[in-house]
């Protein structure tokens, strides 16, 4: 139903919001565009995982990071006397100061959209009731934008290394590093350590690296990470991790144990849904702790919606946004919108960086028949230098109606060229509109609408 004033009489805001990260605050300036009285509460810093602890700050480190190889590319390139040496505490006290630059935008753009933001630990204590450090406030609507945080229980001892948010706060950089999982936290942060000069062995269960995505980007995501010295330990379930005066010791179950200085858990995240109150009111919680939500991210209570990793749907910044401002304008401006969770690209900024969207060739493949159109080469600025580096790229297109339904990239500017892609797939683009698309020259993107002849054909669905 549309919002309307009568809806706020006995309410002191029209909407209360927990967390104010990303979603969080996309929900609440939304709600307060179209005349909502809201009320933000955070009870650590504004921003959130992304802005504070995460995407952000991530992103600046793999930056520096990316110098080392483009040192050692200037040198091919005719430069000589370049060289130099990483001081991590100069990066710290600059990114340092860039977050909080960030975090004064963040505060600024909440206060400029007429959203109070009260700091302190909000907890529901009653329906339309919410407590921050001892002060109740009232609201018809409640948005539980709460984030996650490093799961460390995927085996004894993780609670010694560190996670994602320790990392990127690491004042000096370690000779050694375990790095513990293979997902997308795990693939970054080897990549980025071993780029900054320290020994990353980087340890995970499975065969291959980043699962769920398509294969052939995960063999040579492998490869390319092992060709630039990350050790990789595959394919053996990890015990535990132990730590001693000299470092981390990780017990495998064939009995190997692998060590290094320094250790970093990223085995995965957890809902923040601990002590908000929310199984009191009726919100029914996964077994993995998040809050169950309809398409709508509204919760099983009445008047509690959720949004973001909180309910673990895809864990990305702008889809919590855009869950966050679908919310808003359907509740208070009446419009029907609902996020399309099947087409969300994502990016893994490694050393090369992935991205992806759409269907992978499996995932295709079991659907129905499918042609696949590949490129492979070395980018012409990595060939000069004498690189090995090669950029490799996959279209997976419907069998019967020519629509593309994957587009994947390993290789420089992987993310931004895929970002410019998931527009063409968002409306539906098919393998005759790349090919009418005139290339923009030279460049490595242009390789996506000069793909000729598929490399091979499924003739009909395999089984999933
Ligand atoms: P992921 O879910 O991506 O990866 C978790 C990893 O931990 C997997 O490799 C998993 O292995 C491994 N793991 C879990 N349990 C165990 C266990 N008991 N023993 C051994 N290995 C285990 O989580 P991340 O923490 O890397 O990232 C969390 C989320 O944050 C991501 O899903 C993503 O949505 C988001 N994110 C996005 C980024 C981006 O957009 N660039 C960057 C960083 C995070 P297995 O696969 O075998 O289960």
């Amino acid at each position: 139903m549309p919002f309307s004033e009568s809806d706020a009489v006995s309410h002191d805001y029209d909407l209360i919001t927990l967390g104010a990260g990303s979603g969080g605050v996309a929900a609440s300036r939304r709600a307060a565009a179209h005349g909502a009285r809201v009320l933000i509460a955070e009870n650590n810093r504004v921003g959130g995982t992304c802005v504070i602890r995460g995407c952000v700050p991530k992103k600046l480190m793999m930056y520096a990071a990316g110098f080392s190889q483009a040192l050692e590319e200037a040198r091919g390139f005719g430069w000589t006397g370049v060289s130099g040496r990483f001081e991590m505490a100069r990066w710290a006290d600059a990114k340092a100061a860039e977050i909080d630059r960030l975090e004064g935008i963040y505060r600024s753009l909440i206060d400029s959209a007429g959203v109070t933001l009260v700091m302190g630990r909000a907890r529901l204590a009653g329906p339309g009731e919410v407590e921050i450090d001892g002060r109740r406030y009232r609201a018809p609507r409640v948005l539980i934008a709460t984030g996650g945080m490093p799961a460390r229980d995927a085996m004894p001892g993780l609670d010694q290394a560190m996670t994602s948010n320790e990392v990127l706060d690491l004042r000096e950089l370690p000779a050694s590093v375990l790095v513990v999982g293979g997902g997308y936290i795990a693939v970054e942060f080897a990549s980025i350590l071993a780029g900054l000069g320290s020994r990353v062995t980087l340890a995970y269960r499975a065969e291959l690296p980043l699962r769920g995505f398509d294969i052939d980007l995960r063999r040579r995501l492998a490869a390319s990470l092992a060709e630039r010295g990350i050790e990789l330990a595959a394919g053996v379930e990890l015990n535990a991790l132990e730590r001693d005066a000299d470092g981390f010791s990780l017990r495998r179950a064939d009995g190997s144990v692998l060590r290094a200085a320094a250790a970093l858990n990223a085995t995965g995240r957890r809902p923040n849904t601990a002590d908000l109150g929310l199984e009191a009111l009726g919100v029914a919680l996964a077994a993995d702790g998040s809050v169950v939500v309809d398409a709508d991210s509204r919760s099983t209570a009445s008047g509690i919606w959720a949004i973001g990793d909180v309910t673990n749907r895809i864990n990305l910044t702008p889809v919590a946004i855009a869950e966050g401002r679908a919310f808003a304008d359907h509740e208070f401006s009446g419009q029907r919108l609902r996020v399309d969770h099947r087409t969300v690209a994502s990016a893994v900024f490694a050393d090369p960086p992935l991205a992806s969207i759409g269907l992978t060739e499996e995932q295709a493949g079991s659907l129905g028949p499918v042609a696949i159109f590949e490129s492979e080469f070395r980018p012409m600025k990595t060939a000069f230098a004498g690189g090995t580096a090669r950029t490799y790229m996959k279209l997976v297109v419907d069998g019967l109606n020519d629509r593309v339904l994957g587009v994947h990239m390993l290789g420089t500017d992987a993310a931004e060229i895929v970002q410019s892609l998931a527009v063409a797939l968002t409306c539906g683009a098919t393998k005759r509109d790349f090919d009418r698309t005139i290339a923009v020259h030279p460049t490595a993107a242009e390789e996506f609408v000069l793909m000729r002849e598929p490399v091979r054909r499924t003739a009909r669905a395999t089984a999933p």
